[in-house]
């Protein structure tokens, strides 16, 4: 079994749904079918919670109105026969019946607001499983709300997951097809929860690693993962190859194709993970497994905005063991992840991205330590690859080509595929585009 996933674009207008079932049918394969809901639902279902939360039933009513009449719209164009029209009139009018009553709420809590969002991929895989029922598809709807599941710390409980989903499967193996929803889960509470933006990606991730799947497929409308940001370099090209540990530091550290976590469960299975196109399905888009390099020394780079350094000395100057101990319980006190680290024997710098917990932190930092002011609105760049120790250069390389860029924070050789370096975000541009220069030749690609 192979698990797809398409993202909303993919499923975002009639047309592109109807090619997006034409791709799963042609291949012979059983599949199991992951979709987010369709572009532009999510943020219009966050921008609902807003203003219910404000209180705003006008504007929350209106914007009901709106989206409830393009789903209608949708509906029309992607069914072709009057059963299928009226099918596809009854799914919209019961899901916009759940969203109307959760937005007569008061007061609107996270809980109602979760239930709202979740409407986005309930809607989607629920017209899409219709369509190919009309269709005549050997085809079955599961529910992500039955077996995908998190604990109280927002994890994954995969092997939960795996105990539910394969009993849901058992008595489906009948179905060529089988349709999942993306994103939404439940919490331990039972209630409505998510993975977060972009957590299609990683339900399909859960479900392959789960089902220990032939492959993963997301198909999103690029060729693939890039060497470089196509949205801020000017040349850009996909990249055939990654390993595991390369596709996570990329994913995580910004490359916007694939949710940040999406490896984690694929490579604890070792299930492979394919980058695909919909615009383009004959095209070879990325593959991502255990063993799969570009064969480059250098492979690609990604960068992460938002980001805060921390600088850190210790009072106790020389030889203070326990130090650094001490920082890191804090930051683990306030769930607070760090990215970076780097050291000198007095000194500790870290950079977070989630500076909701800095002030409580820095606090109960000066403590025991000098604190230097943060530096706010700085980037990592994270440079991935397969740097073997004994090869000498790739640092240098990359320092060489950043001569001009002042570099607050250098972190190499804790892995062999990772260089990463802190720039303030100004720099950003500049130093992508003169890394994308430096590092890589284009004429092959
Ligand atoms: N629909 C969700 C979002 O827009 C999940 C996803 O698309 O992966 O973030
Ligand atoms: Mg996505």
């Amino acid at each position: 079994m192979q698990v797809w996933k398409f993202g909303g674009t993919s499923v975002g207008k009639p047309e592109r749904m109807k090619s997006i079932r034409d791709l799963v049918t042609a291949d012979p394969g059983r599949k199991l079918v992951v979709l987010s809901a369709l572009s532009g639902s999510t943020n219009a279902l966050l921008e609902i919670g807003e203003a219910l939360k404000a209180k705003d039933h006008t504007r929350a009513n209106g914007l009901i109105d709106e989206l409830r009449a393009h789903y209608h719209a949708f509906n029309e164009e992607l069914f072709e026969t009057p059963e299928g029209l009226d099918h596809g009139r009854q799914i919209i009018s019961s899901e916009f019946n759940v969203i109307a009553n959760l937005a007569t709420y008061q007061p609107f809590t996270a809980k109602q607001d979760k239930e709202l969002v979740a409407e986005g991929e309930i809607l989607s895989t629920q017209l899409f499983t219709a369509y190919l029922m009309e269709r005549g598809d050997s085809v079955t709807l599961i529910h992500a709300l039955d077996f995908m599941k998190i604990d109280a710390d927002a994890e994954p409980l995969f092997n939960e997951i795996e105990t539910d989903l394969k009993s849901i499967l058992e008595g489906r193996e009948n179905y060529q097809i089988v349709v999942t929803q993306g994103f939404i889960c439940r919490n331990p509470e039972g209630n409505i929860d998510n993975l977060k933006r972009g957590g299609s990606d990683y339900t399909a991730s859960l479900i392959g690693g789960a089902l220990t799947a032939e492959e993963i497929q997301i198909w999103t409308d690029i060729d693939g993962m890039h060497n470089n940001d196509p949205r801020v370099v000017k040349r850009t090209f996909p990249v055939r190859y990654l390993t595991f540990e390369e596709a996570a530091e990329l994913a995580y550290f910004g490359a916007k194709i694939l949710h940040p976590s999406t490896i984690t469960p694929a490579k604890l299975r070792g299930v492979p993970v394919r980058l695909k196109n919909t615009m383009e399905p004959e095209a070879p888009g990325t593959l991502i497994s255990a063993n799969t390099s570009a064969g480059a020394e250098i492979t690609a780079i990604a960068a992460k905005d938002n980001i805060t350094a921390i600088y850190i000395h210790s009072t106790r100057m020389l030889n203070a063991y326990g130090f650094v101990k001490r920082v890191f319980d804090i930051f683990d006190k306030y769930k607070t992840p760090v990215d970076m680290i780097t050291t000198s024997e007095v000194s500790v710098a870290v950079t977070i991205d989630n500076s909701e917990h800095l002030e409580a932190i820095t606090e109960e930092l000066s403590q025991f330590a000098d604190l230097e002011e943060h530096d706010r609105n700085q980037t990592i760049i994270c440079v991935v690859g397969q740097f073997f120790a004994d090869k000498s250069g790739v640092a240098f390389r990359i320092l060489e080509a950043l001569r001009d860029i002042p570099v607050r924070m250098i972190s190499y050789g804790a892995s062999e595929h990772n260089v990463s370096i802190l720039v303030d975000t100004k720099d950003k541009n500049q130093a992508l585009e003169i890394l994308n220069e430096n590092l890589f030749t284009f004429e092959n690609q």
